[in-house]
């Protein structure tokens, strides 16, 4: 099934006023209900926590010189009157959401990269519309990443969706700067992100944190990992749908290399922590592109956490396959030889029933 992720940011969500734009809300609702209809998973990443805080709190304008715990503050009251909004407009529809908050931290650590991974995988399985927001409440500037485009390919990244749609109050990249060159004109694709699109990359200049720059840093993020992005306008009829039915909006960054490229020199890049040594009949399902089960593997080497890098070995000691252990060693090495049904009653709990999922292995 394809998987996509949608951002929008304050500007989309107030249509430009200062006060979260209602009607604007239920349209970008109402267009991922008809997507997911046609069986498009889409995970929504929502700025505008602080935009509501102010809502709520009735202050008119932002204060950009305001001190962060001040600023922390007004996402904090805004983050659940946010979410309280797209309950709302989402629930029109009947369908779910799911608030998950992230920092930083939570994407670039291994084991807690994966427990993100499958909690999103989760709730998009029981057809629930994630809501993504960095923690803005808790973040300091060294944890954060600090604006959601960057945040929404982080997401995209992760969830290995094939799309990234951010929606703007801009229409896409421009040759000039429109609001300053009247010959300025939209760039509709672009193949390469160089030196040359990322000097047209200019200021903000709207409610949100982002800017072009932010995006053009998302758009090479989420096309080295093999995906596309688009950067459209969020108040174009039909944005969201027409977008994923490959209708041409916005400016469409295409993937510098394919998914499966990517992954593969992302797993291969670091050396292994350890390795299992699999029997042969499990060497024969991983060359069949299926996971590594416990009950093929007889023997764990080295020390490794959950999410690390591992070497998989025939009996002969060959590397035969790497990737990304679901387990720890010390784990592992307790389950090792037995049925993926007996995962539970030895550890007391289950991550998963392999040790390796196919997904996260490279074939040597
Ligand atoms: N997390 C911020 C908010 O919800 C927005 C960050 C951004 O728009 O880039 O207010």
């Amino acid at each position: 099934m394809r998987t996509v992720v949608v951002k929008v940011g304050t500007s989309t969500l107030t249509a430009g006023g200062t006060r979260l734009n209602r009607r604007r809300m239920l349209e970008i609702a109402q267009q991922i209900v008809h997507v997911r209809e046609q069986d498009v998973r889409v995970a929504l990443v929502s700025s505008g926590a602080m935009a509501a805080g102010r809502e709520r709190l009735g202050i008119e304008r932002p204060n950009p010189r305001a001190p962060l715990p001040h600023k922390q503050m007004l996402a904090a009251v805004g983050q659940s009157y946010l979410m309280a909004l797209w309950e709302q407009v989402f629930g029109m529809f009947e369908v779910h959401v799911a608030q998950v908050l992230l920092t930083r931290a939570d994407l670039s650590d291994r084991r807690r990269y994966l427990n993100a991974r499958e909690t999103l995988r989760t709730i998009l399985d029981h057809h629930i519309v994630p809501i993504i927001n960095e923690n803005d409440a808790v973040t300091t500037e060294e944890i954060r990443v600090g604006d959601n485009d960057n945040l929404s390919a982080l997401v995209t990244n992760v969830l290995g969706a094939e799309l990234l749609l951010i929606l703007s109050d801009i229409e896409g990249l421009y040759t000039a700067d429109p609001r300053r060159d009247k010959n300025a004109t939209l760039i509709q694709e672009v193949a390469v992100i160089d030196d040359r699109i990322r000097a047209l990359a200019g200021g903000s200049g709207s409610l949100g944190v982002g800017g072009m720059a932010t995006k053009i840093q998302a758009a090479e993020l989420v096309t080295r990992a093999g995906a596309t992005m688009i950067i459209a306008h969020g108040a174009r009829p039909n944005v969201i749908v027409d977008a994923i039915a490959g209708v041409a909006v916005g400016t469409r960054f295409l993937p510098a290399v394919s998914p499966l490229e990517s992954r593969k020199r992302w797993i291969l890049a670091e050396r292994p922590n350890g390795a299992f040594v699999a029997d042969d009949g499990a060497v024969r399902a991983l060359r069949n592109g299926k996971s590594l089960l416990p009950v093929g593997v007889r023997e764990v080497i080295g020390q490794f956490e959950r999410g690390e890098f591992v070497a998989v070995r025939d009996l002969q000691g060959r590397e035969v396959a790497r990737g990304i252990t679901r387990y720890s060693a010390h784990d592992a090495a307790r389950i090792l030889g037995k049925r993926s049904d007996q995962i539970v009653k030895t550890l007391g709990y289950s991550y998963a029933p392999m040790l390796i999922h196919a997904d996260d292995l490279v074939l040597l």
